[in-house]
């Protein structure tokens, strides 16, 4: 799936993005407001609904298509982040739900009429060791009764759903420390304010992340996607989609911050030649180019695996790093080729290397990628 191919997704996607320039984002960036007219169009046009079976009302694409339509967006100065939830949250329903559940919610979700794109898993006190999470949902009769704390539970306030991961068996009770976690859909709407708090986190970029805070919240029992207890196993299937279309997104941001560079190296004269012509200027760029193009590549690679059904674990984690290491290698690039000029909001630089800086930490942190390839592809003790 090189850049040449699927070519009318691309073109549909940047024609989109056109009709939202540089200004429509700084001027968000500005005001830390969501870009809902952006994800409004989004949605109308069915991008965000690629990956949902068109049996549901969906496109039925693959992950290669779907990453394909986040790198676009992303490669043409806007940010995925506001959305790519949308596209795949749903999955961990579509894999897992009941029939009833995916009748109910995956036509609305692909409609747009319904949003999912809040998943509530990180907790403040148990950080990347997800299996000692402590937010609880204890069985009363018809209804689970959730008691916690979540933190940056990104798009909570424009979501009408939350997929939230909560602890339904104490930690004391079970053996393997991989049980005990169960998947609940909480209806955000009936939610809010009675037993659920939602607190925004102002970030150094323009994220819609939150705080979110449970006080004996109920919901109905039938809220539980799949089995009680298998939790964390429904988390993990549904962990590779995402890091292969970060890693998209990154390649995407990647681009975008080699074309800025390359275009003001061309266009900037000092000394009486473009910058460009310097070698300390254009290999740098040149070294960033290279780097995506490689990462690319893995990302590439993992899509087609996850495409095909086969395992991609390896991959499409090896695509997230080194998409994520291309894209912040691309940004510190374009903010020197720039000099003063990428300090300055209008120039859109320092806002997209604000905003690409965050995949070194989410959805998972660099560390926590090499923990696994050490682990799980190199077979070294585990570390932690
Ligand atoms: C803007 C934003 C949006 C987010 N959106 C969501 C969301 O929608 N839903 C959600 O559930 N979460 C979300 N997150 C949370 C994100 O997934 C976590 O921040 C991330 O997984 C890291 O967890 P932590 O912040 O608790 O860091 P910690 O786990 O406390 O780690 C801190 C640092 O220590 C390192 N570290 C920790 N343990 C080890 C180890 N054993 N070996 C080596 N290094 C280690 C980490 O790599 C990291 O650099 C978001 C975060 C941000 C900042």
């Amino acid at each position: 799936m090189p850049t040449y191919q699927h070519q009318d997704l691309r073109a549909g996607v940047r024609d989109l993005c056109k009709t939202f320039p540089d200004a429509y984002w700084r001027d968000l960036d500005t005001r830390r407001e969501y870009p809902e007219a952006f994800v409004q169009a989004l949605t109308r046009a069915g991008y965000l609904a690629a990956l949902i079976p068109e049996e549901f009302g969906g496109s039925g694409l693959g992950v290669s298509e779907a990453s394909v339509i986040l790198e676009e967006i992303n490669r043409a100065g806007a940010n995925s982040g506001a959305c790519h939830a949308q596209m795949y949250t749903m999955g961990t329903l579509l894999r897992h739900g009941s029939d009833e559940q995916k009748r109910k919610y995956l036509p609305a979700i692909a409609s747009g009429e319904l949003r999912l794109q809040a998943f509530g898993v990180s907790e403040p006190t148990t950080g990347s060791d997800t299996t000692q999470l402590k937010t609880t949902a204890v069985r009363k009769g018809d209804m689970y009764v959730i008691r916690g704390q979540k933190i940056w539970i990104s798009r909570a306030e424009h979501s009408d759903l939350l997929l939230l991961v909560v602890r339904t068996t104490p930690i004391a009770e079970i053996t393997k420390r991989t049980d005990g976690l169960s998947i609940l859909l909480v209806d955000l709407r009936q939610a809010l304010g009675h037993g659920l708090t939602i607190r925004p986190i102002r970030t150094m970029m323009n994220h819609a992340t939150t705080e979110l805070f449970f006080d004996d919240l109920e919901v109905p029992a039938d809220a539980l996607v799949g089995e009680e207890g298998k939790g964390f196993r429904y988390l993990i299937d549904g962990l590779n989609a995402e890091r292969i279309l970060i890693a998209a997104e990154c390649v995407g941001d990647g681009r975008w911050f080699v074309d800025r560079a390359t275009k003001y190296a061309n266009d900037r004269v000092v000394f009486g030649r473009p910058i460009g012509q310097n070698q300390g200027v254009q290999f740098p760029i040149a070294r960033a180019h290279v780097n995506i193009e490689a990462a690319d590549l893995m990302r590439i690679r993992a899509a087609e695996l996850f495409d095909r059904r086969e395992p991609c674990g390896a991959e499409a984690n090896m695509a997230k790093l080194l998409a994520a290491d291309a894209s912040w290698e691309a940004a510190n690039v374009a903010v020197q080729t720039h000099g003063g000029f990428g300090f300055a909001e209008d120039y859109d630089i320092e806002r997209k290397f604000r905003e690409t800086r965050l995949y070194q930490v989410a959805p998972i942190s660099t560390n926590l990628i090499l923990t696994y390839v050490a682990e799980h592809v190199l077979g070294l003790p585990r570390s932690y």
